[in-house]
């Protein structure tokens, strides 16, 4: 594999370690349950949910979709979030993205129950990262921690670059390695737009990109022997291409990851540790 950081082998221990969890749940009487709630009809999504569905199944967790009509307004879909906190039988839910235009995505996103909240978008979720102690975090900034902690790489006064600054990847991911005395740089649109995108990324040690723009950071710009995580997802033609330029960056990088089969496959078994570590704390209660 070279200098390739293999995601699917990540993903792979932690799935053990849910089939584990999951075997002595269920000895206890526990049974999970994951609630995709998905609002009008949207072909990107139903990519998500078919490969959600097959990954719970598979798991042993309980999948249900739930589709709601498009024309719902805020406030009638808060009471179907609100009865599937107040249902026991439930022990996850997903909030399908997008939401038709009109509805308020962050009052939803913030009604559902924080034991719930298996992508870690309630507030209250975000709040404990803050704290440093994560919790139910967003899955795609714990698979980029869990990636760099696979790396054996120490944090500690390194350069880390995260450029993107998204409430779900580039913000939680900037908190997560900031607790471990990385100095961290949030990169961003106006950063670009200055024109210090490359200053920044030439300094990294670590680089993390999630931005969503094919090639956005050229091979050439990667310090020699940097981590490179790229979460980005791009179609090119009939290709799934990563934010950063592959074959020259794999150049320079002591690791990197691949697009496909780097952060996607380590998010989708976070995504499966979240729903148990939820289940784990609703028998708590
Ligand atoms: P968002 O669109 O929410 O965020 C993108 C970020 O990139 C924003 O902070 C945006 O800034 C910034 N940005 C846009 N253009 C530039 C630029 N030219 N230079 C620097 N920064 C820029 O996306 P997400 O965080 O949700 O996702 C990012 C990518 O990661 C997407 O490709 C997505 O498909 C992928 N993804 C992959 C996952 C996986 O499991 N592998 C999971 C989740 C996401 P501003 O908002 O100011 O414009």
């Amino acid at each position: 594999m070279g200098n390739l950081i293999d995601g699917e082998i990540i993903a792979e221990k932690i799935k053990a370690e849910v089939n584990r969890d999951i075997t002595s749940l269920n000895a206890d009487g526990i049974n999970l349950k994951l609630v995709a709630v998905q609002v009008g009809e949207n072909p990107a999504s139903a990519v998500y949910v078919k490969q959600q569905k097959k990954n719970c199944e598979k798991a042993g967790i309980t999948y249900e979709l739930k589709t709601i009509p498009a024309e719902i307004e805020t406030v009638a879909l808060l009471s179907k979030i609100e009865k599937l906190n107040n249902d026991r039988s439930v022990t996850g839910i997903i909030l399908q993205l997008p939401l038709p235009e009109g509805i308020d995505v962050k009052r939803i996103q913030s009604s559902i129950h924080p034991f719930k909240d298996v992508e870690g978008v309630n507030p209250a979720n975000l709040g404990w990262i803050v704290y440093g102690k994560p919790s139910l975090a967003p899955c795609t900034a714990l698979a980029v921690k869990e990636i760099i902690d696979s790396t054996g790489v120490d944090l500690y006064g390194k350069e880390v670059v995260m450029v993107g600054h998204s409430d779900i990847v580039g913000k939680p991911v900037a908190l997560l390695l900031v607790d471990k005395f990385a100095t961290v740089s949030i990169c961003h649109i106006g950063t670009s737009k200055a024109g210090m995108l490359e200053e920044h990324v030439r300094r990294a040690d670590i680089l993390i990109v999630a931005v969503g723009k094919a090639n956005l950071i050229p091979g050439g710009w990667i310090k020699q022997g940097a981590v490179v995580i790229d979460v980005g997802i791009n179609r090119v033609g009939d290709k799934i291409v990563g934010d950063v330029e592959f074959e020259t960056a794999k150049e320079k990088a002591s690791l990197i990851t691949p697009v496909p089969g780097g952060v996607g496959p380590v998010t989708t078994a976070i995504l499966l540790r979240n729903v148990v570590k939820a289940a784990q704390w609703l028998k708590k209660q």
